[in-house]
């Protein structure tokens, strides 16, 4: 009988590395060494050799790295910080819970990801900082952003909560990694992302030393030498139980990459040619590790589709249904419906098909059997 199809099938996964994965979180209780243990720089030195990046600083989620990311650049209120209004609330969040200034900009219709032309229209005197969302496993095209921000002295910040092992091809054919290319980059370690956890957990990925310094600071309650807080700080921090995951994990991260994309160009393969249905795109200058596989329905009732396909067993998710700026909490008179018609159009349009490592091929085939028929609903 065929396997239950979700979204994510994080218990197949874990069946097939249990015994590793036992073992190393048995370490972790035997020894009793649960925050700031060894597995902890186990992990960190394992994930930098990974990444080649001087400093990996993990703390306790994506949102925590992007907010202390943030934090470490010495940024005051008022101060303006461009994001994608296409991405998860967190990469705005932030900016606003800091009492910075988010600006949002359009996307590209093709790759989901920052749109250069609506990035340039934005940025004034008050901007000091660029936040490029990797978006469902694609980088950004980061030729432009590091060009604008070189030429305006910005600082940028990478969300790559969704790319985390994605490589990127500079237009001088120098290879970079995903969250490696700015000043820093943030990760998630949230169990459904692409390297996850059993729980929550997250890192800051930096080649600066200075700044390395300065979010390991922060991320401990402000403190360099114990009970001297010199800034105000957070508390972050990743627990060695998870990092132990990560660690076993991590040895497998390129085979889970590599499934993604096994799984991306098989459905790649059934759904080409439907006029329905517009594949995501590769762009030339990133690879995909398809965080998400994220297809555009045109011309027919997305919502009646996903419901459609829910009542034969197949999930399907809309990430995101509401651009940020057309968001409650993120509204402002600076914003009407229609300045970002491609995220407003996007957002209506998109719709998710389940992406893990574990989908096979009877799997694949009865998802993308299923939509071709009710896409023509
Ligand atoms: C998951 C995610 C985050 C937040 O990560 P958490 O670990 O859930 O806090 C931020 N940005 C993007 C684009 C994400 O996908």
């Amino acid at each position: 009988m065929m396997r239950k199809i979700q979204m994510v099938d994080l218990r197949t996964q874990y069946e097939a590395i249990r015994q590793e994965v036992n073992a190393e979180m048995q370490e972790v209780l035997d020894t009793a060494t649960y925050v700031k243990g060894g597995k902890v720089v186990q992990f960190q030195q394992h994930l930098q050799d990974y990444l080649g990046v001087k400093h990996v600083i993990p703390v306790a989620n994506g949102t925590d790295a992007l907010q202390i990311a943030l934090m470490s650049l010495g940024l005051v209120p008022g101060d303006e910080v461009i994001t994608p209004t296409f991405t998860f609330a967190a990469t705005v969040e932030v900016v606003a819970l800091l009492g910075l200034k988010p600006v949002m900009v359009d996307v590209d219709y093709d790759t989901f990801t920052l749109s250069m032309e609506s990035l340039r229209k934005s940025i004034t005197p008050k901007t000091k900082a660029i936040i490029p969302v990797h978006l469902y496993g694609q980088n950004a095209y980061m030729d432009g952003v590091l060009q604008i921000a070189k030429e305006y002295g910005l600082y940028v910040v990478e969300d790559a909560c969704q790319s985390i092992g994605t490589n990127y091809y500079f237009a001088d054919g120098t290879i970079g990694r995903s969250g490696c290319m700015g000043h820093i980059g943030c990760t998630s370690f949230f169990p459904s992302k692409n390297l996850g956890c059993y729980g929550d957990g997250g890192a800051l990925f930096t080649n600066d030393d200075e700044l390395a310094a300065k979010i390991t600071a922060i991320a401990n309650h402000g403190m360099s030498v114990r009970y001297h807080h010199d800034v105000i700080g957070v508390n972050s921090r990743l627990d060695s139980l998870q990092a132990a995951v990560l660690d076993v994990k991590l040895k497998y991260l390129d085979t889970y990459l590599q499934r993604r994309q096994q799984a991306a160009a098989y459905y790649d393969a059934q759904l080409a040619g439907n006029p329905n249905i517009v594949l995501p795109a590769r762009a030339n200058y990133s690879d995909h590790t398809f965080h998400q596989y994220t297809v555009k329905l045109i011309g027919v009732d997305r919502n009646k589709v996903q419901q459609k396909l829910a009542e034969q067993d197949v999930p399907a998710m809309i990430y995101y249904p509401i651009p940020l700026h057309m968001q409650k909490a993120y509204y402002s008179p600076r914003y009407s419906q229609g300045d970002f018609p491609v995220a407003e159009s996007l957002a209506q349009t998109v719709l998710s098909l389940p992406m893990h490592t574990e989908l096979d091929e009877e799997q694949l085939n009865y998802i993308t059997s299923r939509l071709l028929e009710v896409v023509h609903l």
